[in-house]
């Protein structure tokens, strides 16, 4: 059995680099692409690419076409704490901190994992989804049964480490 993860042992350099634009977040889910082109807020960059809604990277969240088109207000904010998201699973490791949550989750013996906040199976998502579904629309109240009731609790307990908000 795996017990809990230890604070302590966390990657602790993430905590001083720990860097998120999360305060430019309403402003962005206003803008349109030629407001964002013309001023793109620190921690952000477009990039042209495809279909490409969004990514995390290392320090910025990258924003595609489709992001722009998608209707302002809180859909993009979803999307936005959904890019944000994906440092519980870039900044805590897998084994030591999502594995015991996330295995009720599994399909069978695939890689796919049950999604009840969004759409993918990838456990990266269905965390990301999961994170921004809990700060943006307070998801914490969607599942009572007991293997929701775990990953939100330790995604707040993640979050919190990381110092990600957990609150728009
Ligand atoms: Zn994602």
């Amino acid at each position: 059995m795996k017990s809990s993860p230890n604070p302590a042992k966390v990657a602790l350099k993430w905590l001083k680099k720990a860097h998120y634009p999360d305060r430019h977040f309403p402003l962005v889910s206003k803008m349109s692409l030629e407001e964002f082109l013309k001023s793109p807020p620190p921690g952000f960059e477009y990039s042209s690419s495809g279909h490409f809604m969004g990514q995390r990277g290392d320090t910025k969240i990258y924003l595609g076409p489709s992001f722009f088109r998608t209707p302002k207000g809180s859909r993009r904010l979803g999307l936005l704490y959904h890019e944000l998201g994906h440092d519980l699973t870039l900044k805590l490791r897998f084994n030591d901190w999502w594995l015991d949550v996330m295995t009720p989750f599994r399909q069978g013996h695939s890689l796919n994992f049950e999604n009840n906040y969004g759409a993918s199976n990838h456990p990266s998502e269905v965390i990301a989804d999961a994170y921004s579904a809990l700060v943006v629309h307070n998801g914490e109240h969607w599942f009572e049964d007991e293997k929701n009731k775990r990953l939100i609790k330790r995604i707040k307990q993640g979050a919190r480490i990381l110092g990600l908000p957990l609150k728009p």
